[in-house]
C-alpha cells in the first residue's frame, strides 16, 4: 500500500505543470486577465485577513477542520495554507478554453471586472472536504474534487457564476443596486449572541449577515435576513460534509433597536422563517423565480448573472435579466 502511494504521489507531482514556476495568465476580456496562480501565490491569497477570514466561526473552523472540538484561527489558517496546489497543464488549458469562450460575452456587457481574476485550486481541505466552489478577494477557488468530476459544459457555467462574485465584490454600488432588484438592501452588520454567533456558517461569497429585506407574511410587514447555520452545533467528523453536514437556511427576523438592526428573539432563540413558497410567497414575488438558489441575495445575484450571460430565454422573470443588464453593462 505505502509503495503504491508513493508511486501515485510521483505520478501526481510529474503532472504538476506549474512546480512553483510562477502563475500563468489567460486572457478573459479585453480589461482582465485570468492567472493560475501557483500555489505559493494561492498559500498568500487563501492566508489573507480578509472580510471572510474575519468573519468565519467557530462552527466554520471546526467543520472545515473536520473536528468536533475547538480550533483557533492561528491553526485554521495554516489548515488553508496547507491545502492549495499548483494546476496541472490539462487544467490550465481547460480553463484558458473557458475564457475565450466566455470573454466576449462579458465584453458584450462592458463589465467592470479587476484587472486580474486569480484561480486557485484546492485538495478541498479549505470548505471540509465539500464540492464547492467559491471566492474570496479576486479569487476563485475550486478544489480538485469539483475539477475531477465536472463536466466541462457545467464547469464553464460555475465559472460564470464565480465571477459575478468578484464583480460585486469589485462593484459595491453596482451590487446594492443589484440587490435592490431581488427586495434586499444594506444594513450594517447584524451581531448574533455568542450561543448563535459560534454556530454561524460562513459563505465565503457574501460571509456578513448586513443585507435586509421588508416582506408580508399574513398581511404584516415584517424585516428579516438570509442567516445559513448548523442545525448541530457540534460538528461531527464521522459524518464528514463539511458546513455542508446540518447546513441549515432560515430567514431571520430582525427590528431596529437604537438606529441598529438587530436579531428577535423568542424563548432565548432567534425567530426564523422558512422560505418556502407556500409559507412566504412574498419573499419569492421579490427575488423572483428565475433560481432556486435562494441562500442570499448574492447567490441570486450570481445565478441571475450566470441567465444574463448565457442569454437565457423563456425564464420566468426575464425582467430580472434586463434590470441587471442595465446595471452592469457600463456603457
Ligand atoms: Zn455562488
Amino acid at each position: 500500500m505505502r509503495v503504491l502511494f508513493l508511486a501515485l504521489s510521483l505520478i501526481f507531482t510529474s503532472c504538476n505543470a506549474q512546480n512553483n514556476s510562477g502563475p500563468v495568465n489567460a486572457q478573459l476580456t479585453s480589461r482582465t486577465q485570468i492567472i493560475f496562480a501557483d500555489s505559493i501565490l494561492a498559500a498568500k491569497i487563501i492566508s489573507t485577513e480578509d472580510t471572510y477570514l474575519k468573519a468565519v466561526s467557530a462552527y466554520d473552523r471546526s467543520a472545515i477542520m473536520q473536528l468536533a472540538t475547538p480550533v483557533t484561527q492561528e491553526v485554521f489558517i495554516r489548515h488553508l495554507k496547507r491545502n492549495v496546489l499548483n494546476w496541472p497543464e490539462n487544467e490550465i488549458k481547460k480553463f484558458s478554453a473557458f475564457a475565450k469562450k466566455i470573454g466576449p460575452r462579458l465584453d458584450a456587457l462592458n463589465i467592470n471586472l479587476p484587472k486580474e481574476i486569480i484561480l486557485i485550486k484546492t485538495t478541498a481541505g479549505d470548505i471540509g472536504g465539500a464540492d464547492a466552489p467559491y471566492t474570496r478577494q479576486n479569487a476563485i477557488m475550486f478544489s480538485r474534487p469539483t475539477l475531477d468530476k465536472t463536466p466541462d459544459s457545467i464547469m464553464a457555467n460555475i465559472l460564470v457564476h464565480e465571477i459575478a462574485h468578484v464583480y460585486s465584490r469589485h462593484n459595491k454600488d453596482k451590487r446594492t443596486e443589484l440587490y435592490n432588484i431581488f427586495g434586499f438592501r444594506p444594513s450594517y452588520t447584524i451581531k448574533l449572541p455568542k450561543e448563535w454567533d459560534d454556530r454561524r456558517i460562513s459563505n465565503p461569497d457574501a460571509p456578513l449577515l448586513n443585507t435586509i429585506m421588508d416582506v408580508q407574511k399574513e398581511g404584516k410587514s415584517i424585516t428579516v435576513t438570509p442567516l445559513i447555520y448548523a442545525r448541530n452545533p457540534v460538528y461531527d467528523p464521522s459524518k464528514g460534509g463539511g458546513v455542508f453536514q446540518s447546513f441549515t437556511f432560515q430567514l431571520m427576523q430582525v427590528e431596529e433597536k437604537e438606529g441598529k438592526w438587530q436579531a428577535v428573539f423568542m424563548d432565548g432563540n432567534p425567530v426564523l422563517l422558512s422560505p418556502s413558497p407556500k409559507t412566504l410567497p412574498d419573499f419569492w414575488r421579490q427575488i423572483g423565480k428565475n433560481t432556486n438558489y435562494i441562500i442570499n441575495p448574492e447567490e441570486i445575484m450570481a445565478s441571475n448573472f450566470q441567465l444574463l450571460v448565457n442569454k437565457k430565454s423563456g425564464l420566468p422573470n426575464p425582467e430580472i435579466i434586463e434590470k441587471m443588464e442595465k446595471i452592469i453593462s457600463e456603457k
